[in-house]
């Protein structure tokens, strides 16, 4: 979609901190990481909600995330991570292409929650 931040990212218009690619997921540091190494993960494909995957892509997309989340871990030393996805404004959606949140947690005070 032309007008999409994310889709934006994926084709190289605008940078990103890479942390995972491959054909169908890429994953790069959120712009304002709520805590340190704050991940999002989202499909190259442009969909604009949990609601408008199809399994395929749901698939392809959660088959990598347990490695992302194991390599943020291994990088951050995290003593938590939360992966949170939001769906609809109200839901807190400011992006409106899929993407899921992996925020590593520190202890009380660490920026989140
Ligand atoms: P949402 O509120 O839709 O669940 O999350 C959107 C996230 O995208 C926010 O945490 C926001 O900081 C992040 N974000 C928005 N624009 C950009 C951008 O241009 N680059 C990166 N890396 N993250 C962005
Ligand atoms: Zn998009």
């Amino acid at each position: 979609m032309s007008n999409c931040i994310f889709c934006k990212i994926v084709n190289g218009e605008i940078p990103a901190a890479k942390v995972f690619e491959n054909e169908h997921v890429l994953a790069f540091l959120d712009i304002s990481q709520v805590t340190k190494g704050h991940t999002l993960v989202i499909p190259k494909v442009h969909k604009e909600n949990l609601y408008e995957l199809t399994p395929e892509i749901a698939r392809n997309l959660y088959e990598v995330v347990p490695s992302i989340a194991n390599a943020i871990k291994q990088e951050f030393n995290p003593i938590g991570l939360n992966s949170i996805n939001n769906n609809g404004e109200h839901a807190g959606q400011s992006v409106f292409h899929f993407h899921l949140h992996l925020i590593p947690r520190y202890g009380k005070g660490d920026g989140f929650g």
